[in-house]
């Protein structure tokens, strides 16, 4: 997995391992021609996830639950909403094949759907940030330049329910959508980001994720951009350095010192 911003992770497609009997579908796709951001639910329960095992097994379900749409994804990503905050955006047919998600849109739009049934009590927006910043780098580093450039009034994104006659992408989602901007991570955080030297009790830490770039320190989850200097779990024996901002490093890890 890739980390593309605070608590938000990309899973490639092929880190999840189609199934190889079901091609990847979908035409090819003028970056340029991509203009809509557009949000699915995939009506599938539970809606929050534990792990990426979990996510793994979902998108191989996903590749042949709608074979009236064909025998893929059909949608270009999938965001999985993970127990501790976490969001994983798993990749289907990805930012440049066409998708089968919304008739009239799926050369124009970019389809995320949320893995879940969102007519369901969900608090989406605790992912709302997360979520934006998948648009985010879908435009800025997947250079779909011109995605949200055709929008509904007063926001970025649509919902499918906009563009249909349909319940998708469920209530909850349409409750948070006011909240979910096409919105950059580079360049916003990065510029804030500094390296800290942490020294911290064996245990202290509790490893989780790739255990690399994401972490969780007691009850709150932060995110580190680089290790260096051992693994988190040398706890006392080594000095743990790592690149945070310092709004991680105020809330996580109050006894970080800056170096410069
Ligand atoms: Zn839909």
């Amino acid at each position: 997995m890739k980390e593309i911003a605070p608590l938000t992770f990309l899973l490639p497609r092929d880190e999840w391992q189609p199934d190889a009997r079901y091609p990847r579908l979908g035409a090819t796709v003028d970056r340029a021609e991509r203009t809509e951001a557009i949000l699915h639910h995939t009506v599938y329960a539970p809606n929050v996830w534990r792990s990426v095992d979990e996510v793994r097994a979902e998108m191989h379900k996903l590749q042949v639950a709608r074979p009236d749409l064909g025998r893929d994804v059909p949608y270009n990503f999938v965001a999985f909403l993970m127990r501790d905050g976490v969001l994983v955006l798993a990749e289907g047919r990805g930012a440049r094949l066409q998708g089968a998600h919304t008739r009239g849109h799926n050369r124009t739009g970019i389809a995320i759907a949320v893995h879940g049934n969102f007519e369901r009590p969900t608090d989406v927006g605790r992912y709302a940030q997360q979520i934006s910043r998948c648009w985010g780098y879908l435009r800025d580093v997947e250079d779909l330049a011109n995605l949200g450039s055709v929008a509904p009034r007063g926001r970025d994104v649509f919902g499918h329910r906009d563009l249909a006659a349909t319940a998708c992408p469920g209530r909850y989602v349409m409750e948070a959508i006011d909240s979910i901007r096409i919105e950059s991570y580079v360049g916003a955080e990065e510029a804030e980001m500094r390296r800290y030297a942490v020294r911290v009790p064996i245990g202290y830490f509790e490893y989780l994720s790739n255990g690399v770039t994401k972490h969780h320190i007691r009850s709150v989850t932060t995110v580190a951009r680089r290790i260096d200097g051992g693994l988190l779990d040398d706890g006392a024996r080594t000095p743990i350095i790592l690149d945070g901002t310092s709004r991680d490093a105020l809330m996580a890890l109050p006894d970080a010192e800056p170096i410069t």
